[in-house]
């Protein structure tokens, strides 16, 4: 008896010993199934939650400059990355602090408002832009992607 997979939609066969499998086998399937039952169980399970928030930060931590490094040294990446974000028929933006966000990766990014900078006049607000996890499999190499998911998993 064959089944759709949820994620690529191909047909496959459930395994006997779990006949309501609803993903293949396949790598990119099964982590998009990991991911799925990550986001569930921190909607539903606060302690989860909070053991999460808090292995990410620490882990932000410890590699405080872990994606500038990642950017150095992959150039490639951050420039097909800015390609993706900056529309070509745009001139080159060469304000630094807007370049940082071009450089960004797609995903996940816990925004805070820094506190050295309390909020000013005008509605404009100093942030803190801290990567939670990377959500999205085409975008990313998998090395990366598992060292963000063994930070997740073991703080
Ligand atoms: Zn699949």
């Amino acid at each position: 008896m064959t089944q759709r997979c949820a994620c690529c939609g191909k047909p496959f066969a459930p395994r006997a010993q779990v006949p309501d499998q609803t993903f293949c086998a396949s790598r990119g399937c099964q982590r998009a199934r990991k991911r799925q039952w990550q986001r569930a169980k921190l909607q539903s399970d606060p302690d989860y939650r909070i053991n999460q928030r808090a292995a990410q930060q620490a882990w932000a931590q410890r590699n405080p400059n872990y994606w500038r490094h990642y950017r150095e040294a992959q150039p490639d990446y951050a420039q097909r990355n800015r390609d993706q974000q900056r529309p070509r028929n745009q001139p080159h933006n060469d304000d630094p602090a807007k370049m940082d966000v071009f450089d960004l990766p797609t995903g996940l990014y816990r925004i805070t408002r820094h506190p050295a900078f309390p909020r000013e006049g005008g509605g404009s607000w100093v942030v803190e832009i801290t990567p939670v996890a990377v959500t999205c499999p085409r975008k990313m190499d998998v090395s990366r992607e598992e060292l963000i998911d063994a930070s997740t998993i073991c703080p």
